[in-house]
């Protein structure tokens, strides 16, 4: 049976952090029958073989298709009552405002700066929650952003990384199992906040050390206060935080 999605989630980027959150999640939508969820999933990027061996859902039949259709299909054969839409394109500041508008939760599953930092700035216009996540290396992070409410990617960083900072990231590569647990981490962050939940990541960090000693030390989760005078207002709201 097709039902009509009442939320819908917004995946921004099909690829390490994309693929595992958009699997994460239409599994909960298949065990939740009350539930009416789409993932609208966005990358304008085709499928390469680079890619196969840490985005899983890809096949090497997938090779040179864009990675939204390939993704979308292998949802949809799981999940047929479960609404999957594809949109071949970046995010940009020309369509920003229009895509995330139309979603109730979105998950920055990006890989560059400029991207997440649009992200932020979008939802804090339009007032949707998300999810960052980021990975770099053998280290993974993630925090909910309640526009308003909780502190935002520029209460952490006022401005995006400069180019030489990002080249040395690019050098540090991306281990698949540590952002198949981010991307898992992002979609808890959206099933938690569909289902009226306050998810527990928000106002709060997230930080994964797949290298570190111990399982203890692997994850730490840190509160993020929103900065005073930060333009997305969370500062002004006092402890709101901890709400
Ligand atoms: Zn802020």
């Amino acid at each position: 049976m097709t039902r009509v999605a009442s939320r819908r989630i917004l995946i921004v980027g099909a690829g390490g952090l994309g693929v595992p959150a958009a699997m994460a999640i239409r599994r909960a939508g298949s065990c939740a029958r009350e539930a009416s969820w789409a993932i609208v999933l966005v990358d304008p990027d085709p499928v390469e073989l680079s890619n196969l061996c840490r985005q899983v859902i890809y096949r090497e039949a997938d090779i040179g298709l864009p990675k939204v259709e390939a993704a979308a299909r292998r949802l949809a054969l799981a999940a047929a009552e479960f609404a999957i839409e594809a949109e071949r394109c970046a995010l940009e500041p020309a369509n920003a405002m229009r895509l995330i508008g139309a979603c109730d939760f979105v998950i920055d599953a990006t890989d560059n700066p400029a991207a997440k930092f649009l992200i932020n700035d979008t939802c804090i216009a339009a007032q949707r929650p998300f999810a960052y996540g980021g990975v770099l290396g053998m280290k993974g992070q993630a925090m909910t952003v309640i526009p308003s409410r909780t502190a935002c990617l520029r209460c952490l960083f006022e401005e995006p990384p400069d180019e030489a900072e990002i080249a040395s990231c690019r050098e540090a590569g991306i281990v698949g199992p540590v952002a198949a647990a981010i991307g898992e981490v992002q979609a808890a962050q959206a099933l938690q906040w569909l289902r009226g939940e306050r998810p527990t990541l928000a106002g709060k960090i997230l930080t994964l050390d797949g290298a570190a000693n111990g399982i203890g030390s692997r994850t730490r989760i840190t509160p993020v206060e929103p900065r005073r005078g930060c333009r997305c207002g969370a500062g002004r709201q006092g402890d709101l935080t901890h709400a």
